[in-house]
């Protein structure tokens, strides 16, 4: 399909379509002085004229220059929590008659339409695809979410100091299906989006809005908005070459840079909820106190506690140090190995989200360095 032209002013006119189409509409909002993940009933809901500016263990919003609806980046929070909710029950018991009668959760819920998705998140929800669908035991809740979404995504052309996903390969661009693609772009006399389907079920969305075609100069203007988001990252430090970095990690399992980070890392697990890759879960069942009642919940759990590697009667990575090395070795190296690529598709949380300021590209630096020496 021909990339069209929507005027800003009929952006609601989107999202309305999808209300009516029986979507349950999630897009970013601003809460508690951050952009969130959150359902979304108009363009209203929208953080129009609001940035943020993320730095290491640092996150504040600030009034944009201009109107635009996408002038932020990634949220705080990741779509993830909407396809594989951060806590679930899976199952009820209960003893009746002296017989235990099992009742499994439903997992029907209204299908959902997500817009906004940048690219390294669209990248992101490729991952967890590999591990929720395509893995040996599928997801039935994820699959049923991620089969029935409707996605809406945004090409970037703002980058904030966090961002890295030029150095990982996965945007800013979106290069990977979508419903519908969204290019905002703003001049002195416009706001008009460039619209285009990636879907028969786009293009029907797409159908009913009042578009134009987009000329020439329209579709320059988005490429030129694009192409400073990734300049923004291109000219910043956290730019690096990504190519050797699974070989330089194998290369440097004893690097003394995993001590220097252990003195600093809490283990707080921060860096693994916030991440939109990270999918490692727990289940856990509870009784009452008749016995007569059991339930099996699952929740998102994380590398970085104790318990996550306890196994017949001990820990086996003890120390932080361990840890550290064991989520940012998974991210960048043995993920390869797993999957095909990286687990880490540049979008910066782990590092504006660490109440100590760690910063993967950072540590990535240091290994280099300490090797070279
Ligand atoms: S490791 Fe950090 S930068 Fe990479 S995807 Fe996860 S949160 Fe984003
Ligand atoms: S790297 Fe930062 S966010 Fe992650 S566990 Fe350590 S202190 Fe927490």
């Amino acid at each position: 399909m021909q990339t069209a032209i929507l005027a800003a002013a009929d952006l609601d006119q989107l999202i309305q379509l999808l209300i009516v189409e029986g979507f349950q509409v999630i897009g970013p909002v601003r809460d508690q002085h951050a952009i969130l993940y959150d359902q979304i009933s108009s363009a209203a809901d929208l953080p129009q004229g609001w940035i943020d500016q993320q730095e290491k263990g640092s996150y504040r919003l600030e009034q944009s220059p201009n109107q635009a609806y996408f002038g932020h980046t990634v949220a705080a929070n990741s779509w993830k929590k909407f396809l594989n909710p951060p806590r679930r029950r899976l199952w009820r018991a209960s003893r009746e008659n002296g017989q235990l009668v099992f009742q499994a959760e439903s997992n029907e819920a209204p299908p959902l339409a997500f817009i906004g998705v940048r690219s390294c998140e669209l990248h992101a929800i490729r991952i967890q695809d590999a591990v929720y669908i395509q893995g040996s035991h599928p997801d039935e809740l994820y699959r049923s979410n991620r089969q029935r979404l409707f996605n809406v995504s945004v090409n970037c052309t703002r980058a904030t100091a966090t961002c890295f996903c030029a150095s990982m390969n996965t945007g800013p661009e979106v290069s990977l299906p979508s419903d519908i693609n969204l290019t905002e772009v703003i001049d002195a006399e416009q706001h008009y989006f460039l619209v285009k389907a990636g879907s028969p079920a786009g293009e029907r969305i797409v159908a009913q809005l009042p578009t134009r075609a987009a000329d020439q100069t329209a579709q320059q203007a988005g490429r030129e908005a694009i192409g400073a988001a990734l300049q923004q990252m291109q000219t910043g430090p956290r730019y690096f070459d990504s190519s050797d970095v699974k070989e330089l990690l194998y290369r440097n399992l004893e690097s003394p840079s995993w001590d220097d980070v252990a003195e600093r890392c809490l283990s707080c697990a921060n860096c693994t909820l916030a991440c939109p890759t990270c999918f490692c879960s727990a289940v856990e069942d509870s009784t009452d106190l008749t016995g007569d009642h059991a339930e099996r919940w699952q929740r998102w759990d994380s590398c970085f506690t104790n318990d996550f590697s306890y196994i017949h009667g001990g820990t086996i990575r003890e120390s932080t140090r361990s840890r550290y090395r064991q989520w940012m070795t998974h991210k960048l190296a043995t993920w390869i190995d797993q999957f095909g690529h990286s687990g880490c598709v540049g979008c910066g949380r782990c590092i504006s989200w660490c109440p100590v300021g760690i910063d993967i590209t950072e540590e990535l630096l240091h290994i280099r360095a300490a090797e070279a020496k």
